[in-house]
């Protein structure tokens, strides 16, 4: 990723044996924190509500920007930012959601990769399926999810979009080795926010055991990748009793925070580009930070008198470190390939860092 010249003469001079470092948390940042969801449905494909009901929705509920990615639809976010945009408070931006299936038993088998930032929408591998809302691509029952997935994220690279690879466990489709060719840049949805996609994973009792989200993650990184892991709403409904529902497609429920110097296209894919972001369901940091020596993590408290702990986590997903407290600190041992942080409140919140890199990603 970052030369790290800086970093190799550093350690160069004092002699200690750790691997090259590599963070976007190192750099003193200008920037200011956004809150954005880069997953997003409406009446454009399976949601059900307009677009500008949506996009209010998240303008009033604290967010800066969005992403709408319907099912095999790009929206026009250009009449939705004349309407709702704001200077510096509120952007929407375009993309859609690749919709991949593979025929199979019952409902068969689904590779989602959503386009952030394209604007003509890519058609899936395989033959393709219409409904009223969009089309969806079947690919043959003999082909991996993994190669749909390789070629439908080059075709989002090629549109200079970035491409995430969504809700991996859902209906127990994807494997890990699904993500082995993903390119670096890519960024996995490590927490979905509708409640019946698995994020924890598990085991079917008679050998089938598939790992959570952010165990795909750490599956990415530890084959030496740079995936940046996301959490995203998946919204689907706005209306109703069903939006409040815990495991409904409602609003609200998993997000990135990204640093960036101001609220335009450009400067947020840059910064989701670098890692510049991390993902939450409800804890907030207020800094994030890493030099040669250590990572450490500034937790915004809570009114609620929530308590904190924080799994510093390495290579194979292998636990480090486990920290209580607002100030969790991790100091490098020498050897690690990456470090990310991932912490869980007393309530059940969770925030993820992107990882620090120690070997020269
Ligand atoms: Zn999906
Ligand atoms: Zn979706």
């Amino acid at each position: 990723m970052r030369s790290g010249l800086a970093s190799t003469l550093f350690t160069g001079l004092l002699g200690l044996a750790v691997g090259q470092f590599s963070s976007v948390y190192a750099q003193d940042s200008e920037g200011r924190w956004y809150k954005g969801n880069t997953h997003t449905h409406t009446v454009n494909s399976d949601g059900d509500s307009s677009p500008d009901h949506v996009a209010r929705w998240y303008k009033e509920h604290g967010y800066q920007f969005l992403f709408i990615t319907d099912h095999g639809y790009v929206t026009d976010v250009a009449p939705l930012n004349a309407l709702l945009g704001a200077s510096g408070r509120f952007l929407i931006m375009p993309g859609e959601e690749i919709t991949q299936s593979r025929r199979g038993e019952g409902r068969g088998n689904e590779a989602h990769v959503n386009a952030l930032f394209t604007t003509k929408s890519i058609r899936p591998v395989g033959e393709l399926e219409c409904f009223t809302w969009g089309c969806v691509g079947r690919a043959a029952a003999s082909g991996s999810l993994g190669s749909t997935i390789d070629a439908n994220v080059a075709t989002v690279r090629q549109q200079g979009g970035i491409a995430q690879v969504n809700h991996p466990n859902y209906l127990w489709s994807l494997k890990p080795e699904d993500l082995d060719a993903l390119p670096d840049g890519s960024l996995l949805e490590i927490w979905n926010g509708i409640g019946e996609t698995n994020n924890l994973g598990g085991g079917d009792g008679m050998g089938d055991k598939r790992p959570s989200g952010e165990g795909f993650w750490d599956h990415a990184l530890s084959l030496g990748k740079v995936v940046w892991g996301v959490g995203a709403d998946d919204s689907h409904w706005f209306q109703g009793e069903r939006v409040a529902d815990p495991a409904s497609a409602g609003p609200g429920k998993a997000w990135i925070m990204v640093r960036a110097s101001e609220l335009t296209p450009t400067a947020i894919k840059t910064a989701i580009s670098k890692g510049e972001f991390y993902a939450s369901t409800g804890v907030n940091l207020a800094d994030i930070s890493a030099d040669e020596k250590s990572f450490t993590i500034t937790i915004a408290q809570g009114k609620d008198g929530s308590r904190y702990v924080t799994r510093f986590i390495g290579k194979g997903g292998k636990v480090l470190a486990e920290v209580d407290g607002v100030k969790p600190s991790y100091h490098f041992q020498g050897a690690e390939a990456y470090v990310r942080a991932s912490i869980i409140d007393s309530n059940g919140r969770r925030a993820w860092t992107q990882p620090v890199f120690r070997d020269g990603r």
